[in-house]
């Protein structure tokens, strides 16, 4: 038995299920969730549901958008002979802030890896193979993460553009080894954009 009322531990048991939240920062939420005022809680409620509902992937792309295409892809002042590969989303808003990278991108939604049985079909690569057909690409850039995923599926993906003479790329190791893009920080990420390297 909890010793909070059954809506409360409820909530709590609910923050905890978060990523990075334990016990006493799910309790913490919970008691600042119950001292708001109504009309902020509905605010934070309708927020949360409403970024789920009315976003999607970009049907090009694969970036987060709450249209058809994202503002990227549909963008006319983008590159759009260079596609920098990432593996998440996030990545893209990451390479987004250090506003070095004018071309498009192309996000994987995940990495290849054999130890949890992701193989190159379970992302999104056939969808990039399918997108640079007939297109005049000068250079793929790839920027999944320096970790052996990210490593596996750069190599995976370079292997394929070569035989269709399309120029592969892949970023500098600025960033540290096991790291993740978006946590980068804005210097480090655009170093590594300056000496990406072909592969
Ligand atoms: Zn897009």
């Amino acid at each position: 038995m909890s010793v909070y009322a059954a809506p409360v531990a409820r909530l709590i048991e609910e923050f905890e299920k978060l990523p990075g939240i334990g016990h006493k920062t799910a309790q913490r939420l919970a008691f600042h969730v119950l001292n708001m005022p109504i009309e902020k809680v509905e605010r934070l409620a309708s927020s949360i549901s409403d970024a789920k509902l009315k976003t999607k992937y970009c049907s090009v792309c694969g970036n987060l958008t709450d249209s058809e295409i994202c503002s990227l892809c549909s963008s006319n002042t983008r590159d759009e002979s260079v596609i920098c590969v990432v593996e998440d989303a996030r990545d893209v808003a990451a390479m987004e802030r250090i506003k070095e990278f004018k071309g498009l991108y192309h996000v994987l939604h995940g990495a290849i890896s054999p130890m949890e049985g992701i193989g190159p079909e379970d992302i999104k690569i056939k969808e990039l193979l399918l997108r640079i057909q007939d297109k005049d690409i000068k250079e793929v850039i790839i920027a999944t993460n320096p970790n052996i995923e990210g490593e596996a599926t750069a190599m995976y993906i370079s292997k394929l553009l070569k035989p269709i003479g399309i120029k592969a790329t892949r970023i500098a190791h600025g960033i540290p080894v096991g790291g993740d893009l978006e946590y980068a920080d804005e210097v480090t990420l655009a170093k590594a954009l300056e000496g990406r390297r072909e592969i």
